[in-house]
């Protein structure tokens, strides 16, 4: 029967050896060893029972026996620590601690004690064999008691703090200490019964192993059963993303609160569903089993736009075959949105809606590509003096007006028409030719009338047309195009539709190239001053008009007609008036010094009323050449002064206080009235007779004239007659009362020197 308790011990070694190896607590070494050392422990008293199989004599029995207590102790003691640590509470409570420590190691030395003094235990080997699975038998003394206590109690300490602790612990983590609790209380009740029961062998630590080995593979030390899915649960519902698991067959197995509040109830009636409703819900081309990130649109039952961001794993295990998938979905909405916003904003003009000028051009550009065999216009406007509109009704009511044309215009597009504002009161327009109509384009956006309130201006438009010929060429040059077409209706014009020519482009060319050699000609001095005189009834010349002249390096001599308003259009014009009125003071005071008491007339363009402040500018002039004002005369256009009344009044009287002469050039040209004549408080009139004698109709332009020159002389107004070319003209001009003359029937315009060696009698 030995070979049965040898088996059995054997068997216990084994296990006990496979404990040893196979235990392992990640990342917790102080556990691990401790349980290891409970195993050595154990298998040293397994190894002192397989001893007590052979006779040795009593000594033998008693040492063994001692080594048996002393290494069960101390696996005991161990197995405590195991579970202590395991519950983690390695102090507590710390005093009993210590004093189970102490008695264990007093009880050690006491069994080794009872080697050689028996009072602990004694050992017989029992003559007739009635134990059959051990040759001794143990025959214990009160101190042996003692010795059970305290084995038991460390068993018991173990036990109570494994029950206090699954007491405090959520049911998840019962796996963990629930299974090594039932077996330490399984262990106490099989110990105290193969004490008291002597026909079987000793099989304790046989017992132990085996628990050991239970319980090892029921707990779950590291991952408790269920603990991920829980945790993933409650993490996922932090996440506030919508999280989808499936299954390898599509089956949902998991999705979070967010996902849930997608298809309400549909996990809940039946998860296989879930999958196609995502799909649905998505759109999406893509198998939603697949490895992919996209970006989706989707529009909700009410209508409105959500983006989301979809990212679809799927999950292999090591041979490759499919475990299932997981979908997450990042609400992108807010942000999308924000930049969908901004994207607006960096595309289109804050003020009327409408494409920005690189917006309009790149849209251009991809509506042409589109559509390369239809023909295309490109259309620009302008609004006819714009400036004005600013300065008179202010920034704001120019906004409105701004807005409106914009509404009008962008009314007037159709599906492939590309509309944007390219410039400060420019907007352009890209649409296929067969869609254009002059008319419809005149009717709806010229001469129409701003209102606000109190206030009501004219706001006339006027654009410019492209017939897109060159696909190819930038966007850029075709609104060139169309505004150059545009710039070149005259400001009167009733036309208000221009086509591109090639003509408009040579027209373009030359007054860009004119405008970049007017620096040039200042520094070289090709400006040069014209003079024409001025002649009284009596034939004497009190003064001259100075007419502006440029010796052209390669054009020859250009007359002010082939320049004056291209400087006018582009502004240049002030810096060379100022050039002019400067070199007609320079001349007035070579005059002066030389004692000849002529005066200048200048002229004034009703754009250096926009950039100077004329009062300063002519105070100062003659300041600087120690010039009497009133040698230099002003002449200010009709049209200067009655496009900003109030202004150029106060200016106009305060450079009268000042000793200037004011000349109103070219009365009849513009649109004042005679009635109007009576607030304006030039000095002198300027009439031409070029505006009122037309070839066409003498008589009436004679009566007219009449008229005016009698009004005059009632103002008390002087009047100076431009443009006098016959005797005819001369003998009219006596007999209603002209004060001076000015016209090639007397001198026409000549070089300074010219003048000075005709008229001047020094
Ligand atoms: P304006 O001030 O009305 O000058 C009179 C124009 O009539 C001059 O033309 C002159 O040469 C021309 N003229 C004089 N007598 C006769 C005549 O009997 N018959 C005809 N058919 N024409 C006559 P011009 O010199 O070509 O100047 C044209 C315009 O250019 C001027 O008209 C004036 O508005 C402008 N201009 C000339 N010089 C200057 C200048 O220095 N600054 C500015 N801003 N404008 C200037
Ligand atoms: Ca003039
Ligand atoms: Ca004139």
């Amino acid at each position: 029967m030995k070979i049965f308790s040898l088996i059995t011990y054997t068997i216990t070694g084994l296990l006990l050896i496979y404990l040893t190896r196979r235990t392992s607590f990640k990342k917790n070494v102080l556990m691990e060893r401790t349980l290891h050392y409970a195993f050595i422990c154990a298998f040293i008293t397994n190894i002192a029972y397989i001893l007590l199989l052979t006779n040795g004599g009593i000594l033998y029995g008693r040492i063994i026996f001692s080594i048996v207590a002393i290494s069960l102790d101390w696996a005991i003691f161990f197995l405590m620590e195991f579970c202590l640590r395991f519950v983690s509470r390695p102090a507590s409570p710390k005093p009993l601690h210590n004093f189970i420590r102490i008695a264990l190691v007093a009880d050690s030395i006491l069994l080794f004690i009872n080697i050689f003094i028996p009072f602990a235990f004694n050992v017989i080997i029992p003559e007739n064999e009635f134990r059959m699975f051990l040759t001794y038998v143990l025959t214990p003394s009160w101190y042996y008691i003692v010795h059970l206590i305290i084995c038991y109690s460390m068993g018991l300490f173990a036990l109570v703090s494994l029950l206090l602790k699954l007491r405090n612990s959520s049911r998840i983590y019962w796996s963990n200490f629930f299974w090594i609790a039932i077996m330490l209380i399984l262990l106490i009740f099989w110990d105290i019964f193969c004490r008291f029961v002597t026909f079987i062998p000793n099989i304790t630590i046989t017992g132990c192993s085996i628990a050991g080995v239970i319980a090892y593979h029921l707990m779950d030390y590291t991952i408790p059963k269920g603990l991920n899915s829980t945790l993933l649960s409650l993490v996922s519902k932090e996440i506030n993303q919508p999280i989808f698991f499936f299954g390898a067959d599509n089956n949902c197995l998991f999705l979070n609160d967010w996902a849930e509040n997608l298809f309400p109830s549909a996990f809940k009636t039946d998860s296989t569903k879930v999958y196609f409703l995502l799909r649905d819900y998505l759109h999406t081309e893509q198998p939603l089993i697949s490895d992919f990130s996209d970006e989706i649109t989707v529009t909700t039952d009410y209508g409105d736009k959500k983006y989301y961001r979809v990212d679809s794993h799927t999950f292999r295990d090591n041979r490759d075959y499919l475990l299932g998938h997981s979908v997450i979905l990042t609400d992108q909405t807010e942000s999308k949105k924000q930049m969908l916003q901004e994207q607006y904003r960096a595309n289109h003009d804050s003020l009327t809606d409408a494409y920005n000028r690189d917006y309009f051009h790149a849209k251009c550009r991809k509506m042409l590509d589109r559509y390369p065999d239809e023909d295309f216009l490109m259309i620009t406007s302008d609004i006819k003096d714009f400036k004005m509109i600013n300065d008179i009704l202010g920034a704001e009511q120019a906004d409105k007006v701004l807005v409106r044309i914009a509404d009008i215009l962008f009314a007037l597009c159709k599906d492939k028409d590309v509309f944007g504002r390219i410039g400060g009161d420019r907007f352009a327009l890209l649409m296929p030719a067969k869609g254009f109509s002059e008319d419809i384009f005149i009717r709806n956006s010229t001469d129409m009338i701003h209102f606000d309130g109190a206030i009501s201006y004219p706001v006339n438009i006027y654009f410019g047309v492209y017939r897109i010929d060159d696909k190819n060429l930038p966007i850029p040059i075709m609104c060139d195009r169309a505004t150059m077409a545009c710039n070149s209706i005259k400001g009167t014009s009733a036309n208000r539709i221009a086509y591109y020519t090639e003509s408009i482009r040579y027209n373009t060319i030359r007054a860009q190239q004119l405008s970049a050699e007017m620096d040039i000609g200042i520094r070289r001095k090709e400006f040069k001053l014209y003079l024409q005189a001025q002649i009284t009834p009596e034939r004497e010349v009190p003064g001259a008009e100075v007419l502006i002249r440029w010796e052209h390096p390669t054009e020859g001599l250009l007359a002010p007609g082939a320049f004056i308003e291209i400087f006018e259009q582009n502004g240049m014009i002030a810096k060379l008036d100022y050039y002019i009125w400067e070199q007609a003071c320079e001349v007035l005071r070579d005059w002066k010094s030389r004692g000849i008491d002529m005066y200048l007339s200048v002229n004034i363009s009703p754009k250096d009323f926009l950039f100077y402040n004329l009062f300063d500018v002519f105070t100062d002039l003659v300041q600087k050449y120690e010039i009497s004002p009133d040698r230099l005369r002003l002449e200010i256009t009709e049209t200067a002064i009655i496009s900003n009344l109030e202004k150029t009044l106060t200016l106009i009287t305060k450079l009268q206080d000042y000793g200037f002469i004011i000349e109103m050039d070219d009365f009849g040209s513009g649109y004042s009235s005679l009635n109007s004549l009576k607030d304006i408080p030039v000095d002198i009139l300027k009439v031409d007779l070029k505006f009122l004698e037309t070839s066409r109709n003498q008589e009436k332009g004679r009566i007219i004239l009449k008229s005016v020159l009698g009004l005059a002389r009632d103002l008390g107004l002087p009047v100076i007659t431009e443009g006098v070319e016959t005797e005819d003209q001369v003998v009219f001009l006596r007999e209603n009362g002209t004060n001076l003359y000015q016209g090639y029937y007397f001198a026409r315009p000549i070089p300074l020197e010219k003048f000075e060696k005709t008229f001047l009698i020094d």
